[in-house]
């Protein structure tokens, strides 16, 4: 059985974008995982299909109806749905590289995608929704935050990367940043590439690049060496 990923969105025109394309697009093309996306908009009900309403107690902007988010959640994740159901949001728990590994080992996710506002606090009770954030900042939108998750999570499913070694070693795997890479040309505009690069010596440039790894760690993210 393949990661299934159902998107709840009132911009469904914007799937699979990033998504559809390399790797990622490749292996939905494959069926290694796949994609389907609900317009919440289908579930609007009343003569004017509102999705949104303004919020109680006054404020500006517009928020997500409970009632219209739950139909189209229990059309696409019925109540025994084995997958996480995930609330894209900026308030949610900071989405990592260990949740991606994760996730990417499951049967698939249910993406709800904010607007406006946001959403009616209820549907997130009502539904067991996980808030996850993609970082401290806002978007317009949990579209653009949907695909980032997707796209982290898919390149971890077998299948998807030509090599699967490559993943181990890249950042945030064991809290460390990658080391440099360097390619040909061996000189570019007076820059060589560090010799023991093209010494052969495996054992040398293995501890080069974990030595590497450790001090960018230590001065980029101090926060990720402390760990
Ligand atoms: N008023 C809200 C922000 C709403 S932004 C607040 O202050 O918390 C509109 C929608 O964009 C959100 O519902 C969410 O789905 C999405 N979004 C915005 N920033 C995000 C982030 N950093 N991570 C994940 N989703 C985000």
């Amino acid at each position: 059985m393949s990661f299934k990923a159902d998107v709840i969105t009132l911009f469904p025109e914007l799937f699979p974008g990033p998504l559809g394309a390399s790797v990622i697009g490749r292996g939905l093309e494959q069926n290694l995982w796949s994609l389907n996306t609900t317009h919440l908009r289908h579930f609007a009900s009343g003569k004017h299909k509102n999705v949104d309403d303004t919020p109680s107690g006054g404020g500006p902007g517009m928020v997500l109806r409970a009632d219209v988010l739950a139909k189209a959640i229990d059309a696409v994740s019925p109540a025994n749905d084995p997958r996480p159901r995930l609330l894209m949001s900026p308030r949610g728990q900071p989405f990592t590289q260990k949740m991606a590994r994760d996730l990417s080992k499951g049967p698939g996710a249910l993406i709800v995608c904010g607007r406006f506002e946001g959403v009616d606090q209820r549907i997130i009770e009502a539904r067991n929704l996980m808030e996850i954030s993609i970082g401290d900042y806002v978007l317009a939108g949990g579209e653009v935050a949907a695909m980032t998750l997707l796209e982290s999570v898919v390149r971890l499913i077998p299948g998807i990367l030509g090599d699967e070694k490559s993943r181990d070693e890249e950042s945030f795997e064991n809290d460390l940043l990658e080391y440099p890479q360097y390619t040909r040309p061996a000189d570019f505009e007076g820059r060589s590439v560090p010799p023991v690069l093209t010494s052969g010596d495996h054992g040398k440039i293995k501890k080069w690049r974990q030595e590497q790894s450790e001090s960018l760690t230590r001065s980029r993210r101090p926060d990720l060496w402390t760990k």
